[in-house]
């Protein structure tokens, strides 16, 4: 049984995240969701949004999880019995970042395997805070986000500071 943990912020999940985890699932008997409750960032999404918004989005996906977590993500791995963690890595910008951070996590928890998914081609320039930069000024973001996304974006003052 392998299990693999899919770590990120997720502020909010975006179609680039779910074609990762879907790819995970075909691969891995289980793919859990890790939500990072304070990652060193501006986070537009309050952890139960976040979480709320990433069960909704992946409910038709056999075998994927979604949970929150606020310790180091190494442990996090060993309490759900993880041996694999996913990454997904788009062509500018992430592989150096996703390097050091799988070199790191290999000498805090050795055995634990990074395994790296190649964003694809629709996705490659897709980030979540792209998403939110676009749809503070009204642009149309609704292909490439889930519904319920696209409907809480739409709630949420992204102007306010
Ligand atoms: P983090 O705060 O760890 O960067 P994110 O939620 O932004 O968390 O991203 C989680 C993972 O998903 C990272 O490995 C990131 O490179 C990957 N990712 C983000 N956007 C996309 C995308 N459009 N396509 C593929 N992978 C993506």
């Amino acid at each position: 049984m392998i299990v693999a943990l899919y770590p990120g912020s997720f502020d909010p999940i975006t179609n680039g995240h779910i074609d990762i985890a879907s790819r995970a699932s075909r691969l891995f008997d289980k793919t859990i969701i890790g939500i990072f409750s304070t990652p060193e960032k501006k986070l537009t999404f309050t952890i139960p949004e976040r979480v709320e918004l990433a069960k909704e989005a992946t409910a038709h996906l056999k075998g994927v999880e979604v949970i929150s977590y606020s310790n180091i993500t190494v442990e996090f791995a060993k309490e759900v019995k993880a041996q694999v963690l996913v990454r997904g890595l788009r062509a500018i910008g992430d592989f150096e970042w996703e390097f050091e951070m799988a070199m790191m996590n290999q000498m805090l928890s050795p055995g634990l395997e990074t395994v790296c998914f190649m964003a694809s081609q629709e996705y490659q320039f897709l980030s979540a805070s792209l998403i939110k930069e676009v749809a503070s000024l009204g642009g149309d973001i609704s292909s490439l986000v889930p519904a319920n996304v696209a409907a809480a974006l739409k709630k949420k003052d992204l102007n306010k500071k």
